[in-house]
């Protein structure tokens, strides 16, 4: 696993962020969440994906009261999203939530923030700043002419400030704008000005296609550079999606183990559908739990070759392709019944690895 820069460690609900913690990834419920039954069971859907974290929105008090119901039917840590109304946040802590979204600066004075500061310290309820380029204070915007990543700074500084002042500082940071480069900028400065913990995220990406490749961009530009301690990929589109993208942009970061494949780009020397049999390889061993590395390769005379590094594969020849594992060819199969091979293969494997 790559290194990642060291920071403060916070704990939310048991789930460590930050220091040496693994990266873990969040989503977000898209449910209203007084609906205790289908907040409940989209948070489920999200643990089945591998989600870690779940936030929800807290918009009013019957969202902040629904708290402890869910909390009773989940195993999974809760983060309260609020935003502007300290009261909120105050119920919220009292329901149990296991961490708070909120930022001091607009929750209306120094009394409501000392009164938030005060219900989450007791508990130990840590808060995230979540600065947001797209909704920066007005002074910064007059200051710096548009949003940039020292405005970002300065105004993530004027909250932690806030909370300070109360000896609070079980903080975590977030850093988010819609344009890729300047959240990029924005969490690398971060990481150089504070020792908080950082949530990573790109916000209003788009739909799945392009707000995977966005957050792929921005979250794994930084992740690559040890910056960054838990994720949230934002996409319009059923957020189930954004626990199994983040996981993907964990494991390209070399961040997350699990079950990797590899296939080539297919080119003139292709003489079987390998695009049709690596779609079809790529279904069959995703829900495979092992650290493997699978090939799926287009002929014979590169394919084990080039894919040497991984612990199983086939390569295609003219309707029929080679099965190997670790370089090592253990025969020849019709095309039909290769995609069978490789599966036995992994599966007998697995069964004698348990
Ligand atoms: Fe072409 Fe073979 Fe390389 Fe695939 S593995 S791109 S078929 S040379």
């Amino acid at each position: 696993m790559e290194k990642r820069l060291n920071t403060k460690q916070i704990s939310v609900g048991g789930v460590l962020v930050g220091g040496d913690a693994p990266v873990t990834v969040q989503s977000m419920c898209n449910t209203k969440t007084w609906d205790v039954e289908a907040t409940v069971n989209q948070i489920k859907q999200f643990k089945a994906a591998g989600c870690d974290i779940v936030r929800l929105a807290v918009p009013d008090m019957r969202a902040a009261e629904a708290i402890s119901d869910i909390k009773e039917q989940v195993d999974m840590p809760i983060v309260a999203d609020i935003h502007f109304n300290y009261k909120l946040a105050l119920a919220a802590a009292e329901r149990g939530v296991d961490k708070i979204r909120i930022n001091p600066g607009n929750i209306g004075g120094e009394d409501n923030v000392r009164a938030v500061a005060e219900a989450c310290k007791k508990r130990n309820i840590p808060i995230r700043i979540g600065v947001n380029a797209g909704s920066l204070e007005k002074r910064l915007i007059e200051k710096y002419g548009h949003p940039t990543p020292e405005a970002m700074i300065e105004s993530a500084k004027g909250h932690i400030e806030l909370l300070n002042k109360f000896d609070f500082d079980d903080i975590c940071l977030s850093m988010k704008a819609s344009s890729v480069p300047l959240t990029v900028a924005a969490y690398r400065l971060a990481a150089e000005t504070f020792n908080y913990p950082l949530h990573l995220g790109v916000t209003e990406t788009g739909t799945a296609w392009n707000g995977t490749i966005q957050s792929a961009v921005g979250i794994g530009t930084v992740l690559c550079e040890g910056i960054g301690n838990t994720i949230r990929v934002s996409l319009t589109a059923d957020p189930v999606e954004e626990v199994k993208t983040g996981i993907a942009i964990l494991r390209a970061a070399g961040l997350r183990s699990g079950i990797k494949m590899v296939s080539c780009p297919t080119c003139g020397r292709t003489e079987i559908d390998l695009i049709g049999l690596a779609q079809e390889v790529e279904k069959r061993i995703a829900d495979i739990k092992r650290d493997i590395t699978v090939a799926v390769m287009g002929c014979v005379v590169n394919g084990p070759g080039e894919a040497r590094e991984a612990d199983y594969g086939i390569a295609g020849g003219k309707n029929c392709g080679l099965l190997f594992k670790h370089g090592e060819i253990l025969g020849t199969y019709p095309y039909e019944q290769l995609c069978d091979a490789l599966i036995d293969l992994i599966t007998k494997d697995t069964e004698v690895t348990k």
